[in-house]
């Protein structure tokens, strides 16, 4: 399928404010100084631990062989295995997994669970695939790197364009060459074979449980507080309808395609039946048709964009009308829209924290794989707001007591946490 706008939203190349190692190596650098960061941890922690590059050979369903190209970014092994999602696109670059995968270190560490970060990518279009050929590229892409994952190493999950099932593919093959069932050597599975209860749905749930936060800051109660969602996914989607059984009007929503605003308030269950038996949310009859761009300026309490990066800029972040921004992506926002934000006086809850519900039930994911005992999911969901309200308190204090934004904040909390480590580890020689 054809996905115009997939490709206008997430074009990036070519543009220095828009490639996300550089957008994340600038925070970094900034909170680093403002740290007074060991110039020697400096060095170390700036950079990836390892790039791997893959070319993945298929046998296509014409029979012929077509080759691909797969990344998977380790970026920090300090504080325990590396953790992240793999992304499947045509567009997909190693700047960006290399980002990902240190933004995936600096969000476990800012929620304080004993993972470092990575991330993959497989250059491919999963839309133009059979499900026999994501198949076989997701065995052969899980062979290639064999040696360098597992329980103890670097453990994947899902992200853009991968699901239960392709994680499901990664287990058993990784547990063929084992030679016997290994479920810890990914998360984000089914919870048939080893998930985790509320897994599927804590992305959503955790940008949930910081905007709860985040709305108290403004004396605001879920029933009058109106929010616009980017994205209608396994983040903006499920969060959207999460947001809606607490009382949140929900006035806008978006698909790829684009997005149906009203501002008295949309009926999220209906829109996401809608959007199952339509696969597209154009045509909605309860609403106005409203573009992926013109949803970001449209009024409102909060703005969660939980798509994809760049999408608010040097060129719209004074168009932004929200009061708090929750970011349910992975960096929608650029560093020269971070300071326009910051002027306008709009609290934005950094994805590092906002979106780290995913990874946080990995985490619970992969503790219930090791014990083999596995809770029921209110434990689980409990669970997770505990962390995400911990979390967000800390980081508002920290952001308080230093006098800074929140997404420098973020990154401050974060860098000291992996550099105390790597202090304390030392460096091998
Ligand atoms: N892909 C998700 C993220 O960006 C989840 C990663 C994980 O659970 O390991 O946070």
């Amino acid at each position: 399928m054809a996905n115009p706008m997939a490709d206008e939203m997430r074009r990036f190349k070519g543009s220095d404010e828009k490639n996300p190692f550089e957008a994340m190596s600038e925070r970094f650098d900034r909170a680093a100084q403002l740290l007074g960061l060991d110039p020697d941890l400096y060095a170390v922690m700036r950079v990836p631990s390892r790039e791997i590059k893959v070319y993945i050979p298929v046998k296509m369903d014409t029979g012929h062989i077509q080759v691909f190209e797969g990344f998977r970014v380790q970026h920090n092994f300090a504080r325990g295995p590396a953790k992240g999602g793999i992304r499947y696109a045509p567009d997909v670059t190693l700047d960006e997994v290399k980002a990902l995968s240190a933004w995936m270190t600096w969000k476990c560490a800012v929620v304080n669970v004993p993972f470092g970060g990575g991330k993959g990518g497989i250059i491919c279009n999963p839309a133009q695939m059979s499900e026999g050929e994501l198949e076989r590229l997701t065995r052969r892409y899980t062979a290639e790197l064999i040696d360098f994952i597992g329980p103890d190493k670097d453990v994947p999950a899902p992200d853009m364009n991968t699901n239960e099932q392709t994680m499901a593919w990664i287990m058993d093959t990784y547990s063929m060459h084992a030679r016997h069932t290994v479920t810890a050597v990914v998360t984000g599975k089914p919870v048939a074979l080893g998930g985790s209860l509320g897994r599927r749905e804590a992305t959503g749930r955790g940008v949930m449980f910081t905007v709860n936060e985040a709305i108290k800051r403004f004396n605001l109660k879920p029933q009058d507080t109106s929010v616009v969602v980017q994205g209608s996914g396994n983040v903006g989607g499920i969060g959207a309808e999460l947001m809606y059984d607490q009382g949140y009007k929900i006035v806008a929503i978006s698909d790829i395609f684009g997005g149906i605003h009203n501002s008295n308030g949309l009926n999220i269950p209906e829109v996401m039946r809608y959007l199952r038996d339509n696969k597209t949310l154009e045509g909605y009859p309860e609403a106005e048709p409203v573009g992926n761009k013109e949803l970001l300026e449209l009024e409102c309490d909060v703005l969660a964009p939980c798509a994809t990066e760049n999408q608010i800029t040097s060129e719209n972040a004074d168009r932004i009308k929200c009061k708090i921004l929750a970011e349910g992506a992975n960096g929608p926002t650029t560093p020269k829209a971070d300071k326009i934000l910051h002027d306008k006086g709009i609290f934005v809850i950094p994805d590092i924290l906002a979106n780290a519900g995913g990874v946080t039930v990995s985490y619970f994911e992969w503790v219930q794989d090791r014990m083999g005992y596995f809770w029921p999911e209110s434990q689980v969901n409990q669970r997770l707001e505990e962390k995400m309200v911990a979390s967000f308190n800390e980081l508002a204090h920290y952001a308080d007591k230093h006098q800074v934004d929140t997404r420098t904040a973020a990154y401050m909390l974060a860098i000291d946490r992996v550099a105390y480590d790597t202090r304390m580890r030392g460096i091998y020689a």
